[in-house]
């Protein structure tokens, strides 16, 4: 396609989002349907939000670990409700060195099963315990309809699995990993969230409980950023995964696991992009400033470069000879650089730089001979700063009340934001809201949940409402 062709305005946010994947170089659809490539600059914004929350899953007691590919297909059925819901997104193996194999291979989506298995091995006493691992992988989930970042078939992913010694401590697991996760999304991807537990339809297969993190794009639907599960005796069960307490009995251990993956970058672009294009927060932007030089002023600019490099600053310097400033401009911003730099002859003569904001075009003249190093870092987080506001603001304005069947089914239709309502959490009455409307319940939200509901029927059934819950149509 011509690089050079206009962006699509973010209004038309399906092609805008194609439009802008291609043209920031983020990935592409590989010659297998629904598998994509992750170019060198969208891979580099995945290493940096790795590379955060490896640090945060480590201080929070995880070790990271590798396990295979793999999984005997009978690991899979042995908990009932895990393999019917993922039947009909397993990849299987059932050939391999040129023969037919005893047992099929089932390609991992998820490694509860597998780990376990581990697990039960690993675990002997109470000493053991908490046990906390974490691997970085892909995983395979066959997907219908794949949309870059926010579904493929195969994609990118961390999943932590813990063994604990009492329900207690396993449910302060999940409680903690939410927490982790929100504080992650809001702080480092500026991306404000809503906490809260899925509904019985909607939990992980397998799971006593499951919560998430849910996000709002600019078009109204969501985007499930986060899930943690509480999995309590459900799969020690199945894997005999046992400790001996301090009395000398044996138990089982309670487990829960918890994961994100690369869908979040689908998030970030359309949270934050606009119509010149991508725009990153400057923790996980590849390319934090970009200097211009304009004229004869490369040695200038080179050494401004170094300065800035040396300085912690993830820095580039745009000397290509055969591109035009005004082209250099577009195609920065079009990558989201958060800050740009332009030196031009006159700004040598003042000693000083023009520093171009990406989030709101505002231009600084920064002089050279003072402290600019540390004003440059203050832009920087006053763009991380504006862009979580925007965002925080924006999803504040788009949680919208429905009272009755007919707003509810108006305000999904017209996709108004998070619809929150009165909801008898019942599976059978979400199977006929998804049904009717294409949307289902995000998750009950912590915050609106906090105390016991009174006088207060479902939205679509007319039964006893037992929570409130978001509903939205996702992604
Ligand atoms: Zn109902």
């Amino acid at each position: 396609m011509n690089k050079q062709r206009e962006l699509v305005k973010k209004d038309n946010m399906a092609e805008w989002y194609q439009n802008v994947i291609e043209k920031a170089d983020l990935a592409e659809h590989s010659p297998v349907k629904g598998c994509m490539t992750i170019k060198p600059y969208g891979y580099a914004i995945w290493e940096l939000i790795r590379n955060e929350l490896d640090i945060l899953i480590k201080k929070h007691g995880a070790k990271n670990m590798s396990f295979p590919l793999f999984i005997p297909y009978s690991y899979l059925s042995r908990e009932k409700d895990h393999v019917e819901g993922f039947s009909p997104e397993i990849a299987v193996v059932t050939h391999a060195g040129g023969k037919k194999l005893q047992e099929p291979l089932v390609v991992r989506p998820t490694s509860e099963t597998i780990i376990h298995e581990s697990m039960r091995r690993w675990i002997y006493s109470y000493k053991d315990l908490p046990l906390k691992l974490n691997q970085w992988c892909n995983v395979v989930r066959w997907e219908k309809h794949p949309r870059l970042f926010l579904r493929t078939s195969e994609f990118q992913w961390q999943e932590g699995h813990t063994a604990h010694a009492t329900e207690q401590e396993a449910r302060q697991e999940v409680e903690s990993m939410v927490e982790l996760y929100y504080n992650f999304i809001k702080d480092v991807l500026a991306i404000p969230t809503v906490k809260g537990q899925k509904s019985e339809k909607e939990k992980f297969a397998g799971a006593v409980d499951s919560y998430s993190v849910e996000a709002l794009m600019p078009d109204n639907k969501a985007v499930q950023m986060g899930t943690i599960h509480y999995l309590g005796l459900n799969f020690s069960k199945i894997a005999d995964v046992k400790f001996v307490d301090e009395s000398g009995a044996e138990n089982f251990v309670y487990m829960t696991s918890w994961g994100v993956s690369t869908r979040l970058i689908g998030a970030l672009i359309m949270t934050h992009g606009d119509d010149k294009g991508l725009v990153l927060p400057p923790k996980v932007a590849p390319v934090q400033i970009v200097i211009v030089p304009i004229g004869n002023t490369l040695e200038t600019a080179q050494r401004l470069f170094n300065e800035l490099n040396n300085s912690g600053f993830r820095v580039e310097l745009d000397d290509r000879q055969d591109v035009r400033p005004g082209a250099k401009y577009f195609e920065n911003e079009m990558r989201g650089i958060p800050v740009r730099i332009e030196i031009g002859e006159r700004e040598i003569e003042n000693n000083e730089i023009q520093c171009v904001n990406r989030v709101t075009g505002k231009r600084t003249v920064l002089s050279l001979g003072s402290d600019y190093i540390q004003s440059i870092k203050d832009l920087l987080q006053e763009i991380q700063s504006t862009l979580l506001k925007n965002a925080t603001e924006r999803m504040r304005n788009s949680v919208v009340e429905a009272k009755t069947k007919e707003e509810f089914s108006d305000l999904i239709e017209n996709q108004k934001g998070f619809i929150k309502a009165c909801w008898c959490d019942e599976k059978e009455c979400e199977v006929s809201i998804k049904d009717k409307t294409g949307a289902n319940s995000r998750n009950l939200p912590f915050a609106e949940n906090e105390k016991e509901l009174t006088d207060c029927t479902c939205v679509w059934c007319g039964k006893k409402a037992k929570k409130i819950a978001y509903f939205c149509k996702a992604y």
